[in-house]
């Protein structure tokens, strides 16, 4: 069993009191780790080492925090194998699919190092002859993020990348479940020479009390959170006593919508990869399949097709823990009751560990708890429509506005269907949705702030104005 600590100022940290909590293995029950339970004290410690290192941090030339934030990258690279293994070990999906996002988490770093040479500021036109008026960007400050347990090495370069980019220095709280995948990214960051203070990390098993004191603490400047709307909220609430800076990446209920000119077999391979990747605990993942009468027949059959070749144990992992099983089992239960039939999957499977094989439903309504509520879990609803006007109105049907699939291969209905479709992200024909290029975010309940690209940077910023007279 492995003991991981706290990264505060660069020093790895015990709770003075000794206190630690438990990573399990979600596939077996297994206890993997014991983990520093940071309280109150080490989260100011982390705050103090951030507020600390800020000012060289910020004033440090834009090359110089690329070279390291490329060396971070080329060290997680690197890691990949081992990184992966442990992500497996704590988070339970397989192996091609940990090593895949610790390579991509490298990606993200490495678009946001490019980007600190491009921190523009800009000049305006003045009020007058004698006046100037220019944008200087500079760092919001000490940032505080929280990052979920679904891509635990992804999910944390996302902030990261952005934040550093922008000279921000971070103190970071990773999800209770998956720690050690956090600390081996703190590993990979120290060992590129990141200078101490910068990125700290608390790991912790009291979520709250970590948000309540930094929420509490002026010096931080930014909130970055993902995870569930219900903790989002809460945390807006709290962020409006200091006036903090918000960034809220929440939950999703995305649909996807296969119109009857598109090719249903790519459309359902295309599902089947969205849906049951990371065992459907994705906030993207497709939780509505709206599929056109047309092709309903050769959709389905293949959506059914991919899910039966999928082993879970070997190609999907299990949910993350007991209360995830027991929610995929009560939206499914409710979905038969109310006349769905499961055409593959259906009941959870009779092996140790939290799996739950993939499942298609079809017959599926709009009024289901799969149709309202996140999932979380593989489990595919399939709505067949007829009415092609009427579709868009029942995607939008949702307080979430995450991502939207849509798949036709006529350009006018594409336009005006993705036009119409309140979604921050709305994937067309199999497009990919987070590459570092890309703004990843969502409007409505799925939250506000961007992650990637250059407005992902921009989150990160302050523009300061400066009215420049010339006294001539
Ligand atoms: P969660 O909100 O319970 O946990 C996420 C993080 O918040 C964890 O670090 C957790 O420790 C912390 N947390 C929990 N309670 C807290 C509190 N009271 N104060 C401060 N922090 C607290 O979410 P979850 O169920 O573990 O994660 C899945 C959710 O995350 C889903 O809703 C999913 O859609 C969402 N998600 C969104 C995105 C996105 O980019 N929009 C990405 C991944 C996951």
């Amino acid at each position: 069993m492995r003991r991981a600590e706290a990264l505060i100022g660069g020093t790895w940290h015990e709770e003075q009191d000794g206190t630690r909590f438990t990573v399990h293995d979600p596939a077996t029950g297994a206890a993997l780790a014991e983990v520093a339970d940071c309280g109150a004290e080490l989260t100011r410690l982390a705050v103090d080492a951030a507020a600390a290192a800020l000012p060289s941090w910020r004033a440090m030339a834009a090359h110089e925090r690329a070279e390291l934030m490329r060396r971070a990258a080329a060290e997680l690279t690197e890691r990949a194998g081992l990184i992966g293994e442990i992500m497996t070990a704590e988070q339970g999906k397989p192996l091609a699919e940990s090593t895949a996002e610790v390579r991509a988490g490298a990606e993200h770093l490495l678009w946001a190092a490019e980007e600190t040479r491009r921190l523009y500021g800009s000049t305006v036109p003045g009020a007058g002859a004698d006046h100037r008026v220019w944008l200087l960007p500079e760092p919001v400050g000490v940032v505080a993020g929280i990052t979920p347990w679904n891509f635990p090495v992804s999910m944390i370069t996302r902030k990261l990348g952005p934040a550093l980019a922008a000279g921000c220095t971070v103190v970071l709280k990773p999800a209770e479940q998956t720690p050690l995948s956090a600390v081996a990214v703190a590993e990979a960051f120290t060992a590129a020479g990141l200078p101490p203070g910068v990125f700290n990390l608390v790991p912790t098993s009291r979520p709250a009390l970590f948000a309540e004191t930094v929420m509490a603490d002026p010096r931080v400047r930014k909130v970055s959170f993902t995870g569930s709307t219900e903790v989002g909220r809460e945390l807006i609430r709290r962020s409006a006593q200091d006036v903090k800076r918000m960034s809220v990446e929440l939950g999703g209920h995305a649909p996807v919508l296969v119109f009857p000119d598109a090719d249903p077999v790519a459309a359902a391979a295309a599902v089947a990869r969205a849906k049951f990747l990371n065992a459907g605990q994705a906030c993207t993942s497709p939780n509505r399949v709206f599929v056109h009468r047309d092709v309903a027949a050769p959709f389905t059959a293949a959506l059914v097709e991919r899910a039966e070749a999928i082993t879970p144990g070997v190609d999907m992992g299990p949910l993350i823990d007991a209360a995830a099983l027991a929610k995929v089992e009560r939206h499914v239960e409710d979905a038969l009751a109310g006349g769905a039939t499961a055409l593959t999957g259906g009941h959870r499977l009779d092996r140790p560990g939290a799996f739950y094989p993939p499942t298609v439903l079809a017959g599926v309504r709009d009024n289901m708890l799969v149709c309202r509520e996140e999932t979380f879990g593989p489990v595919a609803p399939i709505i067949e429509f007829d009415d092609v006007d009427g579709v868009v109105a029942r995607a939008n049907a949702t307080p979430y506005g995450l991502t939207a699939y849509l798949w036709t291969a006529d350009l006018n209905r594409t336009l005006r269907v993705a036009e119409e479709l309140e979604f921050g992200m709305v994937a067309v024909n199999g497009g990919p949705l987070a590459p570092p290029q890309a703004p990843f975010g969502g409007i409505k309940n799925s939250g506000y702030g961007r992650e990637g690209g250059s407005l992902g940077v921009a989150d990160y910023l302050d523009y300061k104005y400066l009215s420049v007279g010339l006294g001539r």
